[in-house]
């Protein structure tokens, strides 16, 4: 099936340039991009078009870290760094989602937040508990969001908290490998690691037997805290650094790996992070909740690394893209009066972490470009200022920075319009 749209068009094809086409033409074919037109196409003369006059189609957003089980927490507990929010905070609300009654409120209102904010595609990851994350496939199914979404293990006490046992562990993941590993292209199976002092040697061993079995992507956190660096090093003392640890269980790289945070990295995990099959999730509002740090955005860059935004709920406090975005610009700001060689990320370039570079996960995703899935938010601005000598791109910039779910009248996944989702 083709669909013609009209509208002003903008996206991000590589990092810090933005196209931005007013009043063109997208044609749309079996989900995909087909083409992008300034006059209505001949092949498409008969075509009827649905135009959104002044209205701006942008990709949909894409967030690549997030913690379902954590979503009743947003904006509690900052008052301490990230060890003791764990101890004090996560651990207890992850464990109340065995209630799956209670789970089910939960994961319902996150899902319609992230329809909400426009994203359109995300990993998040889930708690321990099997039924709740059976759960939280058959809600994201129903929603019609892209997520890639599973299991989180956490099988280790070195926190003085073990969610569940090894034994459970690998029974639940060898579970949802079979049933969740390719069942639809819209919501996949990741397998997540809490992080490195969450999970046994013998949980993270077969996980990495499971992403090469399978095929599939592998997710966790790196570098996020200075106690947590050391908790690992006392962990694993024959690895050389946290990185490593990941690696020489066969969850760094092998598959698509997201590895959020990556703060305080030594210049031989930098490297390692060059692997083409790991991206990196930046969550700056997580970052400076829980006085985690800066993370060099500007160096990642620089080095050509593969890196997209995270909410980190519910470490970060929204899943608001746009405020996302911002913290990002503003992190990079801070982060330069400290190291005068890495200027400040722009605008453009937040932009395409949260569309492109985030997307790029998932495959074709994020652009307008040719063959890209169809992902795509309608902003109409009609609550704010709009001068009208402003540019289109500049229209966009001032969405992000002044915008709110409001501007966000339309949603479309791979060609289809995302209805709010009614459970
Ligand atoms: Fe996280």
């Amino acid at each position: 099936m083709t669909r013609l749209y009209c509208a002003n068009i903008v996206y991000a094809p590589a990092c810090g340039e933005v196209v931005a086409l007013e009043h063109h033409y997208i044609a749309v074919e079996n989900g995909k991009v087909a083409g992008l037109y300034k006059d209505k196409p001949n092949e498409f003369k008969n075509l009827p078009i649905i135009d959104f006059g002044n209205q701006i189609m942008i990709p949909g957003f894409c967030d690549i870290h997030l913690h379902a089980g954590q979503f009743p927490n947003d904006g509690i507990g900052y008052n301490g760094q990230l060890m003791e929010w764990i101890q004090n905070y996560a651990y207890d609300v992850e464990q109340s989602m065995s209630q799956l009654d209670y789970a089910r409120i939960c994961y319902q209102k996150l899902i319609e937040s992230l329809w909400k904010y426009g994203i359109t595609r995300s990993v998040i990851l889930g708690t321990h508990q099997r039924q709740t994350n059976e759960l939280l496939f058959q809600l994201l199914e129903q929603s019609k969001l892209g997520a890639w979404t599973g299991k989180s293990v956490c099988d280790r006490s070195s926190t003085g908290n073990a969610d569940e046992t090894t034994e459970t562990a690998i029974s639940d993941l060898l579970y949802f490998c079979n049933t969740y590993g390719n069942k639809s292209d819209l919501v996949r199976f990741i397998l997540s690691a809490t992080y490195v002092p969450g999970c046994t040697p013998g949980s993270m061993e077969l996980m990495g037997i499971l992403a090469k079995l399978y095929n599939l992507p592998v997710s966790s956190h790196l570098c996020e805290n200075n106690d947590e660096i050391e908790l690992v090093k006392s962990l694993h003392p024959d690895y050389p650094n946290y990185a490593s640890v990941y690696k020489g269980f066969h969850l760094w790289g092998e598959t698509k790996t997201v590895m959020a945070h990556c703060i305080h990295t030594t210049e031989e995990e930098k490297e390692l992070l060059e692997d083409p099959n790991i991206w990196v999730a930046h969550c700056p509002h997580s970052n400076l909740n829980l006085s985690s740090g800066i993370m060099p955005l500007r160096e990642y860059l620089d080095r050509k690394l593969q890196v997209g935004l995270g909410s980190d709920i519910a470490a970060g406090h929204t899943l608001n893209m746009m405020s996302t975005m911002t913290a990002a610009i503003q992190c990079s700001k801070m982060y330069w009066l400290t190291h005068p060689d890495k200027k400040p990320i722009t605008t453009k370039e937040a932009f395409y972490l949260a569309t492109r570079g985030g997307g790029s996960l998932f495959g074709n995703i994020g652009s307008f470009e040719v063959g890209f899935e169809f992902d795509a938010l309608i902003i109409d601005e009609y609550n704010l200022y709009h001068s009208p000598n402003l540019s289109l791109w500049e229209r966009v910039e001032q969405f992000i920075y002044l915008g709110d779910d409001r501007n966000i009248v339309k949603r479309y996944i791979s060609g289809n319009e995302v209805l709010k989702p009614v459970f």
